[in-house]
């Protein structure tokens, strides 16, 4: 994936929806989306009637971009929903819910789900008092996420922590900011994906 800030936003406005890659500058009037919402292109503000096949890879593709992942590690992850018990769909998007770096993101300790797999690759976090670098890591129910005490000094961290003191976080999540850390209170339900994607395309697209 590029690094390049535009073409990070242009995946959103292919996507015609806000991803959420670029930490605070989603939050703020400076967001594409806000400003040209229609996709990007000489024919980018005509109006495409997408159905079939085209809507269920826009919307593998939507959910792939969200959560930053290639289409191999994507892949895996379904098949592995695929293989649990209940509703593949809901069991893909449960699971990946609880990847770390997404855990991380959603807490407020990382500008993004990029940034936290950056920390996380760069060995700042611990999950149960031991390192984890893997940021597709699955936290389960009673995991405990926190900074290495080292790296929990560092003026980076210092300063998305005072940005995001005050972010509101899902139910299933309980956030600690003395102790920067994180407690997996429930594992999230589909209701707790707040994303707007139609999964069951996802489904049908790789039950082909
Ligand atoms: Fe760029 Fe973030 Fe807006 Fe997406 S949501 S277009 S990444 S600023």
């Amino acid at each position: 994936m590029s690094k390049d800030s535009d073409s990070v936003c242009r995946q959103c406005r292919v996507e015609k929806t806000k991803l959420f890659l670029k930490g605070n500058k989603c939050l703020s009037e400076k967001c594409p989306v806000e400003r040209r919402g229609y996709a990007p292109g000489q024919h980018g503000r005509a109006r495409k009637r997408i159905l079939g096949y085209g809507l269920q890879l826009r919307e593998k593709q939507k959910l792939k971009r969200y959560y930053g992942m290639t289409e191999r590690q994507f892949r895996l992850f379904f098949k592995r929903a695929d293989q649990q018990k209940g509703v593949t769909g809901e069991n893909l998007l449960t699971m990946l819910e609880r990847r770390l770096d997404n855990v991380v993101f959603i807490t407020g300790f990382a500008r993004s789900r990029h940034h936290g797999r950056q920390l996380i690759g760069h060995g700042h976090f611990m999950v149960n008092q031991r390192k984890v670098t893997v940021p597709s890591f699955i936290v389960k129910e009673g995991d405990e996420v926190r900074f290495r005490p080292r790296s929990a000094q560092t003026e980076n961290v210092k300063q998305v922590i005072g940005q995001n003191r005050n972010k509101t976080v899902p139910g299933w999540i309980t956030v600690d900011w003395e102790g920067m850390s994180v407690k997996i209170a429930a594992l999230p339900t589909r209701q707790d994906v707040t994303f707007p994607v139609e999964e069951h395309y996802i489904v049908e697209l790789y039950s082909k």
